[in-house]
């Protein structure tokens, strides 16, 4: 499978900030974690500060699926708007699973500032505008569920986001609560960390195959190597859809730029991530280095989000998209890119246990909001590795 193509911005940017080593040696530890990507990093560096040996595998290069494509938004508002969860999982689970992806935010803040330099970790609020007037409706209703349970929210209308951010829509959301962060650096921040403490990650390292007993997992991957864990942590992204029996997710194709770097003065209030109620939707944000990220448009996978040409033309329409909403602000896309993205019936991941496949953990962070539900996974995998009851486990059950 591609998860991406052509040239992600942090990638390029970052460039290989850690080299690992590929498996050359039989091994036995308490976890195995397949996949090094943020999902993985962060379940590893959970389980390790739990006291517990692990080791981390990648068929690829750690950090260099999905999460280096990322356009890490950290947002806790999901695909789903709050009003519709409530109808696919009720009232109580709906904001339970909103109000967790918030705590994330602050989460995902303060490993950051114990890890040190803080990955272009920054607070910032998000602002979603309706995209046509038929949408402002359902949005204000939206903005009333979510201050009726305590979010930090503020209702603007048309004339509040021309003054605020020069910007036209009908009526948007502005929530206090959000943020953003170099996830590819945090992800190998987070490996590294780990690594100190004698746990090891290995790059150029697929599960080829897994066997169960009743007691362990072996994984089997090249040159005749296994690996016996006690627990198996699955972290392979959309990749890990192969493993599951069940049709969970569809899969789409998103794209992404990062512009030129622009003035100082064409930034807006707050650096606010900005996105709309529109599906597929737009969104934008500030990227660092005086550059601007527009990303989104999706469609569904197909072999074609891979040729320069169609990333070319994706990226035509999400410059003219932008300047439909900032018209002030003149922007030349410097790095485009696809990726595969994956969304599922609820817009909620799937975090735990198939009977088919016992002693093993799935930490999907599936959706929009893939980086904020894998520390979700991460504290949940956590808590039932180590035998303590996670109240929120049942909410991303399989069996939800
Ligand atoms: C363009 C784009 C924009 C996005 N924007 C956002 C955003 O704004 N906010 C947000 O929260 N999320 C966003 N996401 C989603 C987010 O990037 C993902 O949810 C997240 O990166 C998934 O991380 P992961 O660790 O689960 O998967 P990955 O990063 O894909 O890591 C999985 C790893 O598993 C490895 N693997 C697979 N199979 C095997 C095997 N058999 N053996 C060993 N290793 C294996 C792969 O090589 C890979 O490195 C975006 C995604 C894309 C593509």
């Amino acid at each position: 499978m591609n998860l991406y193509e052509q040239h992600p911005y942090w990638l390029m940017k970052d460039g290989i900030v850690a080299s690992y080593p590929s498996l050359d040696k039989n091994l036995v530890i308490d976890v195995a974690i397949m996949g090094a990507g943020i999902s993985a990093a962060l379940t590893a560096w959970h389980l390790r500060n739990s006291g517990l040996s692990v080791a981390v595998f990648d068929r690829r290069h750690a950090g260099m699926g999905s999460t280096a494509a990322s356009t890490a938004f950290l947002q806790y508002e999901i695909d789903t708007p709050l009003t519709d969860l409530c109808k696919h999982v009720g009232e109580k689970n709906a904001v339970k699973s909103y109000e967790l992806c918030r705590e994330a935010i602050y989460a995902i803040g303060n490993i950051c500032k114990k890890l040190k330099p803080e990955f272009d970790f920054h607070l910032r609020p998000s602002t979603q505008y309706a995209s046509f007037k038929i949408h402002y409706d359902k949005l204000l209703e939206e903005y009333k569920l979510r201050r009726k349970h305590g979010f930090n929210v503020t209702w603007m209308e048309n004339a509040d986001l021309v003054k605020t951010f020069g910007m036209e829509a009908p009526g948007a959301i502005f929530s206090e609560d959000g943020g953003e962060v170099d996830a590819y650096l945090l992800t190998h921040a987070l490996l590294k960390d780990v690594e100190k403490s004698g746990h090891i990650v290995y790059n150029n390292t697929p599960v080829l195959d897994i066997d169960y007993s009743k007691q362990r997992v072996i994984l089997h991957s090249h040159n005749d190597l296994k690996v016996k864990a006690k627990k198996l942590v699955i972290a392979c992204g959309y990749e890990s859809l192969q493993y599951i029996p069940k049709k969970i997710a569809d899969i789409y194709s998103t794209y992404a730029l990062v512009s030129e770097p622009v003035p100082d003065k064409y930034f807006w209030h707050r650096n606010s991530l900005i996105w709309e109620t529109a599906t597929p939707y737009l969104y934008f944000r500030a990227a660092g280095d005086n550059r601007i990220l527009v990303g989104g448009r999706d469609d569904p996978y197909h072999p074609p989000h891979i040729f320069p040409s169609h990333i070319k033309k994706k990226a035509e329409q999400l410059i003219q998209a932008f300047h439909k909403k900032m018209p002030h602000i003149p922007l030349r896309p410097d790095f485009s890119w696809a990726g595969a993205f994956a969304v599922t019936k609820d817009g909620l991941p799937y975090i735990g246990m198939i009977p088919e496949r016992p002693h093993t953990y799935f930490a999907l962070g599936f959706g929009g909001n893939g980086i904020t539900f894998s520390i979700v996974a991460a504290e949940i995998i956590r808590d039932v590795v180590m035998g303590k009851k996670n109240g929120n486990a049942n909410i991303f059950a399989f069996n939800r």
